[in-house]
């Protein structure tokens, strides 16, 4: 290891990511490597990786990296939660050439938020490799975009939408992607984003290294793998291992959107709940649930993304604290949550 190469420091972050409970069924060959000082990478990435944090690779960084970084296509089963932010932003870093202005990884996100996370994980693990990336999204000027992929980045992070419009216009050139990363796919897939990926990769050249990262694997995932992917390695977590000892998973079929309320309410009624997280798709509909549920006599808390975030970490304490009992939040903040007793409703 250089000298150059910040220690792991104190403060290091924590991760739900080294989750022995997870029995993985790895292509064999693929061995887990415990140490990023083990994993080849360049000291400047090393060090960017150790600043921001981390000690020690987690359970899918430990088995995927390598792999990606070797230039296999890789299918990883993973969550948020595990790593796996992480886990593209370190590979993608150590993949492109910083001595090349153009654009050699590309990474397909379902959401904004997750896209933009994305980068800003990319930009803060590679501050020492001076890596430039850029996302891509919806929502936000295309001037910008134009102006940003003009002056050259070497990663994109975007959602589909905006990516294929970039490419269609010539703005986002792909003769030099070596690397396209699909993550949260399945998401991608049941977003309806199925069309935007495809025709996104018919842009892309032919020697591609594709890594798709999903939580499920359904049909449409392994078509799309079959079409995309060449003798890939595959990282996948156990059937058995998917849902967690302890977790009851239930399903109520409400077929009308009014009658959901009601159904709630009823919910409440029957079942003694020590606490609940329900998940709404929408900010929205999280300040209306709120709204409804006061004035029905339910102590509630709610939270999303357009709060501060002092005021979204004082109201996830209170809800660990037990102090509030409801909690109405849409699934962009589900990242991270850990609680125990809790009912999830969605
Ligand atoms: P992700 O699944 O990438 O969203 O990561 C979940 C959380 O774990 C984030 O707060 C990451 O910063 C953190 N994390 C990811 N990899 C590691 C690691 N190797 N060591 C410690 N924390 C990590």
């Amino acid at each position: 290891m250089a000298a150059s190469v910040v220690p792991p420091g104190r403060g290091a972050r924590r991760a739900t990511t080294d989750d022995d409970r997870l029995v993985f069924e790895t292509t064999e060959g693929i061995e887990p490597v415990a140490s990023f000082e083990n994993m080849g990478i360049n000291d400047s990435l090393l060090r960017g990786i150790y600043e921001y944090g981390f000690e020690k690779p987690s359970a899918i960084q430990q088995r995927a990296v390598m792999p990606i970084i070797k230039g296999r296509d890789v299918i990883a089963q993973a969550q948020s939660g595990t790593g796996k932010t992480s886990m593209i932003a370190l590979t993608v870093c150590q993949v492109v050439d910083i001595n090349s202005k153009e654009v050699q990884a590309l990474v397909l996100s379902p959401t904004r938020e997750l896209a933009s996370q994305t980068e800003k994980v990319i930009l803060a693990i590679g501050q020492y490799l001076n890596i430039q990336a850029h996302a891509c999204i919806g929502g936000k000027s295309v001037g910008e975009d134009i102006r940003k992929l003009e002056h050259g980045v070497h990663v994109v992070s975007g959602t589909p939408g905006r990516v294929c419009d970039m490419i269609k216009r010539r703005t986002l050139r792909t003769r030099a992607i070596k690397l396209l990363v699909l993550d949260e796919s399945d998401e991608m897939l049941s977003r309806g984003f199925k069309d935007q990926i495809y025709d996104v990769y018919r842009y892309l050249p032919p020697e591609l290294q594709v890594c798709l990262i999903s939580a499920t694997l359904p049909n449409e995932i392994l078509e799309m793998t079959g079409k995309f992917m060449t003798d890939p390695v595959k990282i996948l977590v156990k059937r058995d291992e998917l849902t967690l000892e302890g977790i009851k998973q239930f399903f109520v079929a409400v077929e009308k959107e009014e009658w959901k309320f009601d159904t709630l309410c009823d919910l409440y009624d029957t079942l003694t709940i020590t606490q609940a997280v329900i998940f709404c798709n929408t900010k929205r509909k999280v300040d209306w649930l709120t709204e409804k549920m006061r004035s029905s006599n339910f102590t509630v808390s709610s939270m999303h993304g357009d709060m501060p975030q002092k005021e979204r970490d004082a109201i996830m304490k209170e809800f660990r604290d037990g102090t509030t009992r409801v909690l109405i939040t849409t699934d962009v903040w589900a990242r991270g949550l850990d609680v125990q007793q809790a009912m999830m409703l969605s």
